[in-house]
């Protein structure tokens, strides 16, 4: 766990349609760690972490209606230490330019970013040291 004096750090909870039963399970596996964070998630991925898990999670708007973009202003506002965001490899998005951007500013950024299951489980193990 992370010593009392260090600073809640900020993450934010982004799963396409596809991905969304990956991230619940994800996010139920490692629950009790992710309550230390202060947690974000675009509307349809934070509406099911919200109900499934009853973790406190701040909703921004859907991804294609703007969630995207609103996580994208909080990294290049530095609010937004990690992002986790299980991206469907299989299928376009009719709002793919919103992806580019947002994995863009996360480079850019030098955000601590996971796109898939596995580097979210090795990021989150790196933070609780
Ligand atoms: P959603 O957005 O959680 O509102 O479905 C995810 C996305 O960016 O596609």
């Amino acid at each position: 766990m992370k010593p009392d004096d260090s600073p809640t750090l900020s993450m934010a909870l982004v799963a396409h349609d596809q991905m969304k039963d990956t991230m619940i399970e994800w996010v139920t596996k490692h629950r009790d760690l992710l309550a230390g964070f202060e947690l974000f998630g675009t509307g349809t991925t934070g509406g099911r972490i919200a109900e499934e898990t009853s973790l406190d999670i701040k909703r921004l708007k859907s991804g294609p209606l703007g969630g995207d973009a609103q996580i994208g202003a909080m990294i290049a506002e530095n609010r937004l230490d990690v992002l986790v965001f299980f991206t469907d490899p299989l299928s376009a998005m009719p709002h793919d330019v919103d992806v580019k951007s947002l994995l863009r500013l996360a480079t850019l950024y030098n955000t601590a970013l996971a796109i898939n299951e596995k580097s979210a489980t090795l990021l989150l193990s790196a933070l609780r040291t």
